[in-house]
């Protein structure tokens, strides 16, 4: 590769640009390849006055990435949070033009947000900034453009702000402007349980292909918010063991079995939809972190960034696992963790039956026309079992890491599109 390559004091860029010329230089991807898709085709940078609750204006700023429109639209949330800026909504933009392409979805990447602090903001405040924000981003927004969705700090609530001005400004209703909306509002039955059903999809195929047994399999559960919750209960319907789940109350093991639906009454009473006080026989409650090292054939952390660390990656005992959250693993662990011959299913696999639910949200909307969830399901499950083999066989033929198979799969279909759409004049 003779481009020279570009670096950035912003360590998300940074680490993403690395990865991509990494990945490039290994596929031996042309270097007019590499030049084109090192960067975002469009990137813009907002100013939002907002009139406070108090009557003074405030100023923030905004900011909308397009990474790569050569599968479809650009795709991907945007957030409410202190850090963002240009470079980190360009770095997430460029994971999910990866993601997106991952998944098999006509779709390109982008990502937004706006540097504020969520905490401070009345909701009337963090209307009139959602909707100021939707009115500056605007004309470059649409159905067939860009489609932003609920990222950090951002959710139901700022998606129906946001498609209701862009649907007064366009003097039309415009549903298919953004996913992620309430039911009741053009959003989709199933979303919710959508990315939970794709890790627990992976979980299975994963198994199936090591000749496993998904029943009695022992996995455990870390984090059981959205994703773990729906990962758990579609697991162990399958058969598996749950034996351990975790949130930020602590870890709960139990080496014959959680009963998962149980723990899931529990925290739907619990007033902050916790696992606190939860109680069975033969539970044990442990430090939240303990969960990660319970013996077990499968650890699915659902949790946060960086739960699995060089501290203690050399003490995990699964022999699996199957990333539910985003960036759960750090490279240094994932190096431990590979040499304890430890396989791992990626974030942007493992987790993508999120912005594959988006998509079908999209569909929806663009037909007027709504799915029961078993209809939603029964498209959702195939196409994760697709995506998991696509992976899986790439990184047995060319015997690398799943993490590496999959980011190399993502960039050759979006590359491919960029050579045959070719360059513009
Ligand atoms: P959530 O807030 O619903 O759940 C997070 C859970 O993790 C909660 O139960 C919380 O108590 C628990 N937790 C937090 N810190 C913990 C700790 N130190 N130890 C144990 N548990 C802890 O969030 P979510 O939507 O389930 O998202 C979880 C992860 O999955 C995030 O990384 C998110 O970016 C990623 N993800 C979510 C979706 C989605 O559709 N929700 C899609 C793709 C990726």
């Amino acid at each position: 590769m003779s481009v020279k390559k570009r670096t950035s004091k912003n360590v998300l860029l940074d680490t993403a640009l690395n990865n991509f010329y990494g990945a490039a230089d290994e596929m031996g991807l042309e270097d007019d390849l590499v030049e084109i898709l090192s960067r975002p085709e469009r990137s813009i940078i907002v100013s939002l006055p907002v009139v406070m609750d108090d009557g003074s204006v405030r100023v923030f700023e905004g900011y909308r990435v397009q990474h790569s429109t050569a599968l479809g639209p650009a795709k991907g949330g945007f957030r409410y949070h202190p850090d963002v800026d240009i470079e980190e909504c360009e770095a997430l933009g460029s994971l999910m033009t990866w993601k997106c392409s991952l998944a098999g979805i006509p779709y390109g990447g982008g990502k937004g947000g706006v540097s504020c602090d969520p905490l401070e903001l009345s909701t009337a405040e963090r209307e009139r900034l959602t909707r100021t924000f939707a009115a500056r981003i605007s004309p470059i927004i649409g159905e067939w453009t860009d489609i932003p969705a609920p990222d950090v700090n951002t959710g139901a609530p700022e998606m129906v702000w946001f498609m209701d001005t862009i649907s007064k400004m366009r003097g039309r209703l415009e549903p298919g402007v953004v996913t992620g909306k309430p039911i009741s509002i053009w959003g989709s039955r199933g979303r919710t349980a959508a990315t939970g059903l794709g890790v627990a999809t992976c979980v299975r195929e994963l198994l199936k292909t090591v000749k496993m047994d998904v029943k009695g399999t022992r996995v455990i559960v870390q984090g059981f918010g959205n994703v773990g919750t729906y990962a758990a209960l579609s697991m162990s319907q399958s058969g598996a063991k749950i034996v351990g789940i975790s949130d930020v109350t602590g870890g709960y093991h139990a080496p014959d079995g959680i009963d998962v639906q149980k723990a899931f009454g529990h925290i739907n009473s619990h007033p902050k939809k916790l696992l606190e006080g939860y109680s069975q026989p033969g539970l044990q409650k442990i430090p939240g972190d303990d969960i990660l090292l319970v013996d077990a054939d499968v650890l699915t952390p659902c949790a946060l960034e960086g739960a699995v660390n060089a501290r203690n990656a050399a003490s995990i005992k699964a022999k699996y696992i199957v990333e539910g959250a985003n960036g759960p693993i750090t490279p240094d662990a994932d190096e431990i963790l590979s040499s304890k011959n430890i396989l791992v299913v990626p974030d942007f696999l493992a987790n993508s039956g999120g912005v594959i639910g988006s998509y079908f949200e999209w569909v929806q909307n663009l037909n007027g026309f709504f799915w029961t969830e078993e209809e939603y399901n029964s498209r959702l499950i195939p196409i994760m079992t697709d995506n998991f083999y696509r992976v899986w066989n790439y990184s047995q033929t060319h015997e690398v890491k799943m993490r590496r198979a999959a980011f190399l799969v993502a960039i050759k279909r979006v590359a491919d599109a960029v050579k045959m759409r070719g360059t513009f004049l």
